[in-house]
């Protein structure tokens, strides 16, 4: 890390990140009122990612001022990570299902999605960027967090120079420009660098690895820093599970059975071609859920982040599909790509 990079991580002054605390987040009840209202609605369900679930009671509190009396507002329990993470227990269970913090993944009529979009201020991190791209064509990428800030970011790049590439990736993602954890086909533009605009290093580290050609600009606007991706440590790490599960006689295969996180084709393809492998399904999958299984290793088919980015705290070795494949011999170590997810449901 540079002298530069050191002194700016964590900096906060120029963020608006200080303004966090103060937060209100705009939960749009007067939408979920409305829907309430035109369905004749009994049973409303909420449903929060894990960083909002501390507010599902306020929220509850002041959606039942607003309800008829015998309106009952019901909140989900259930872990959520993304929109493809829907607790379908409750939607079947109530007659208006909110969703909040994602964008859709899938559109319903009897699903409400509340966005909640971050108050931090882009620009000073953007103008911190430029000393780490080339003035010329430049793909620009972010998440869900960020889009309402899109147009703006798109705007400040061209108003400097930049010819910005964008594109909206496929089925999966609702905007131009969305990137998620499992899916980068907006970066697939036709530019040698991409700027990512956004919180954390396992977004942009999957996009460098979806797309090695490009260098990948990494402007988080949350902790303030800016670096460029590098996914060096990242393949070492992978190259390294996929040669302890070689010897793997015993393969247990994770079918997720999230609602955007299924793929049984696949996870049924492993295990009728292969003997000695076993089809596992679960919702969440976590270390302790996987301990008592006596199986080898294990290949994951729901969602590429819990393999990649916990892989290490499970207590066999956990593939991705493609690398499973390198495992048994079935393709080169240099086919050693990013597992990526392309449909909804
Ligand atoms: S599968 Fe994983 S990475 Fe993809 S949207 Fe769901 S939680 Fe995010």
């Amino acid at each position: 890390m540079s002298h530069e990079e050191t002194r700016s991580a964590g900096d906060l002054r120029n963020t608006g990140l200080s303004l966090k605390h103060d937060r209100t987040w705009d939960y749009e009840l007067d939408r979920i009122v409305e829907a309430v209202e035109e369905r004749d609605a009994e049973k409303v369900g909420l449903q929060f990612p894990e960083g909002l679930k501390r507010s599902a009671p306020g929220v509850a509190d002041d959606l039942r001022k607003l309800l008829p009396d015998d309106t009952r507002v019901l909140i989900s329990g259930q872990p959520c990570y993304g929109a493809c993470d829907l607790d379908t227990y409750m939607m079947r269970r109530t007659d208006v299902f909110v969703h909040f913090g994602h964008s859709p993944m899938k559109e319903s009529e009897k699903i409400i999605y509340v966005p909640l979009f971050s108050n931090v201020d882009v620009e000073p991190i953007m103008e911190q960027s430029l000393e780490k791209l080339e003035v010329g064509d430049v793909g620009l990428v972010t998440t869900a967090q960020h889009m309402n800030l899109f147009p703006e970011m798109k705007e400040w790049l061209t108003e400097r120079g930049f010819e910005v590439h964008t594109r909206k990736g496929d089925d999966r993602l609702t905007h131009e420009g969305q990137v998620l954890g499992c899916n980068y086909a907006s970066a697939d533009i036709d530019a040698d660098q991409v700027l990512y605009v956004g919180g954390g290093k396992f977004h942009p580290l999957g996009l460098a690895m979806e797309h090695p050609e490009k260098k990948v600009v990494i402007a988080d606007p949350v902790n303030n820093s800016v670096s460029v991706a590098d996914t060096e440590k990242f393949l070492k790490q992978r190259y390294a599970t996929v040669h302890k599960a070689m010897d793997a006689e015993k393969w247990g295969v994770i079918f997720c059975t999230k609602i955007g996180q299924g793929r049984w084709d696949q996870a049924n393809e492993i295990v009728e071609n292969n003997d000695n492998a076993y089809l596992i399904t679960m919702d969440e999958v976590t270390p302790d859920r996987l301990r008592n299984f006596d199986m080898d290793a294990f290949v994951n088919t729901g969602c590429p982040r819990i393999t990649t980015d916990d892989g290490p705290q499970f207590h066999k070795p956990m593939l991705t599909p493609g690398e499973y494949e390198i495992a048994v011999g079935n393709k080169p170590l240099d086919e050693l790509s990013f597992d990526t997810f392309h449909g909804t449901w």
